[in-house]
């Protein structure tokens, strides 16, 4: 507001002025997304060195129900931003992976996507200790529910946009408002629903490389 009003006191044409005003309203809409730290869950999560080099193990499940290359290029999608120290390798032993990715026809579920971590007891984190500052994980499985995704007639890029929301979950990203209260844009891969990204969003990439 002070530079609308300086510019208004210099006696700008109208003209810039209102091309300011639009320029104005457009960098609001870029940063629409919660930033930085209120783009986060509050909990500690891993440490810094395995967010550094998740190691990652891909149950067969992934891959027999056709959704390798959309765990791999979710995870792909947060690994390549550059500046930000995570990243992920992928190993065959299960018990020493400190990631692990699932597909199955869960029925019993009526989300199309899941992140679940586990503390060290072999427990469930339950959601609320999502928000605990002290919560730490010891391992996060990704599970990915064809049965809803199917149900819902998900496009492949719908598909990924949810294995790339689930995978920021595992960073501890935290969901952003829908458009509807986020002067209707589509900025972040972990607004919920069904719609297709490619790629973490320029907000997504700016949280995690603040973070990480
Ligand atoms: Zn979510």
């Amino acid at each position: 507001m002070n530079i609308i009003t300086k510019k208004k006191l210099n006696i700008f044409p109208v003209c810039a002025v209102l091309a300011s005003l639009t320029f104005f309203n457009m960098s609001n809409v870029t940063q629409a997304a919660a930033m930085y730290d209120a783009a986060f869950w509050p909990c500690k999560g891993f440490p810094t060195n395995v967010y550094a080099d998740m190691k990652h193990y891909v149950d067969q499940s992934v891959t027999d129900l056709g959704y390798g290359w959309i765990n791999q290029s979710a995870r792909n999608g947060w690994d390549k931003i550059t500046d930000a120290d995570v990243g992920y390798g992928r190993v065959f032993d299960y018990q020493s992976a400190d990631t692990r990715a699932f597909a199955g026809y869960y029925t019993w579920a009526d989300y199309s996507g899941l992140m679940q971590a586990y503390y060290s007891n072999g427990s469930k984190v339950p959601d609320a200790d999502y928000l605990r500052p002290e919560t730490p994980f010891y391992k996060a499985h990704v599970l990915l529910n064809d049965y809803i995704m199917d149900e819902l007639l998900y496009s492949d890029n719908e598909r990924l946009k949810t294995a790339i929301h689930e995978w920021g979950h595992v960073m501890k990203l935290a969901h952003q408002s829908p458009p509807s209260s986020n002067n209707g844009v589509w900025d972040s891969v972990m607004i919920t629903g069904q719609f297709s990204m490619l790629a973490p969003s320029w907000a997504d990439e700016q949280n995690v490389k603040w973070k990480y």
